[in-house]
């Protein structure tokens, strides 16, 4: 990981924003900014400091991982090292995560900061924003857990069989992934079988799964912190009428949208054209959600790709492309696929087939 680059860049837009330093509480951000991947700990970064405050199950484990940080321990009581903390860095104005904290915490914090001068000032997105765009070597290790699930998805077809239960089915893919090497599961898998299909995120049940009816497999690994998302939807032997024309539909807005996706465009028109093809096959109300969001440290993060995404997709932007239809009583059909942002186009990187019946 490009420490220094991630850094500077973070100073720079401190600095565009007049403040002195950001406090980092979200896991993932202090993760990508530091690469200490403790369960418990904060940032403090200005342009002169990287401090590390983390307590004493972590400090060994902090120093080695992040070697270019000063450790800081501390304890439970905040009002006992905060302000030891942030007494000698001189600072006017600090950032904090505003989306991160609990309304108690940041009673606690403006509490604990009251008699010194110092400003807290709401941030939303910073780091987020950063990690949107990937690096190389994320892209490779997000390759690599999307490899993961695609193996495992060819598995799933395998050992699919009617009678077998979405639970069942779904213990023996996250069983397959953690063989193959994925670190614990970054969301809960999705098996969802005839109606439940229609329910885009519920959970598996003893339902036993039936012939001809859609089975919405819904899977992501994690490897060095870095997620995979993918969606396939099968059938065991023939599907009955409804699947053929559904599938259809949702895989012609996927393919729309693959030919046409480029550099620029934002979340927005993305999320509009494959619409578009769905509410042509009639099933507009059907495909309640967005069309897509960004991958990375978690397995939801920026980009999003739905109505009010404005902002522009660029260059190293890893996000998914699912678009699903959902009928209630019936089923859905969802078809996610995880694709990276280059230059002129999309590059695909998950390699599950398709066609599943
Ligand atoms: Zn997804």
């Amino acid at each position: 990981m490009n420490l220094n680059s991630r850094l500077s860049r973070l100073c720079q837009s401190l600095a565009e924003k007049g403040l002195d330093g950001v406090f980092i509480s979200q896991p993932e951000n202090w993760y990508y900014l530091s690469g200490f991947d403790g369960s418990a700990g904060y940032l403090l970064i200005t342009p002169q400091h990287r401090i590390l405050a983390t307590d004493f199950r972590y400090l060994e484990q902090a120093g080695s991982q992040a070697p270019d940080y000063e450790i800081f321990p501390i304890s439970n009581d905040l009002a006992e090292w905060l302000p030891r903390l942030t007494a000698d860095l001189d600072l006017k104005k600090l950032g904090f995560e505003a989306g991160h904290i609990s309304f108690a915490f940041y009673r606690e914090l403006t509490d604990v900061l009251k008699p010194s001068p110092l400003k807290l000032v709401p941030l939303s997105g910073l780091v987020e924003t950063m990690r949107a765009v990937k690096e190389p070597e994320e892209i490779k290790l997000i390759t690599e857990a999307a490899g993961i699930a695609d193996s495992a998805c060819a598995h799933a077809e395998e050992i699919i069989r009617p009678g077998i239960s979405e639970q069942e089915l779904a213990w023996e893919i996250e069983k397959f992934m953690r063989e193959q090497g994925s670190q614990a599961l970054p969301f809960d898998i999705i098996v969802a079988s005839g109606p439940n299909s229609a329910l885009p995120h519920t959970k598996p049940s003893p339902r036993p799964i039936n012939p001809g009816e859609p089975v919405v497999i819904d899977i992501g690994a994690r490897v060095s912190g870095y997620s995979s998302d993918l969606s396939r939807t099968l059938c065991l032997g023939k599907p009955d009428d409804n699947f053929n024309k559904v599938y259809t539909a949702v895989l012609g807005a996927q393919l729309a949208i693959l030919a046409i996706m480029k550099e620029g465009m934002s979340g927005e028109e993305a999320d509009a054209i494959a619409r578009t093809v769905i509410e042509q096959a009639g099933y507009g109300p059907a495909f309640g959600h967005g069309l897509g969001h960004g991958v990375g440290l978690a397995p939801h993060e920026l980009p999003r790709l739905g109505k009010g995404a404005t902002e522009p997709l660029l260059p190293g932007m890893v996000f998914t492309l699912e678009p699903g239809i959902y009928l209630s009583g019936w089923g859905g059909v969802r078809i996610e696929d995880m694709v990276v942002m280059t230059k002129d186009k999309v590059n695909v990187i998950s390699k599950a087939r398709k066609v599943m019946t």
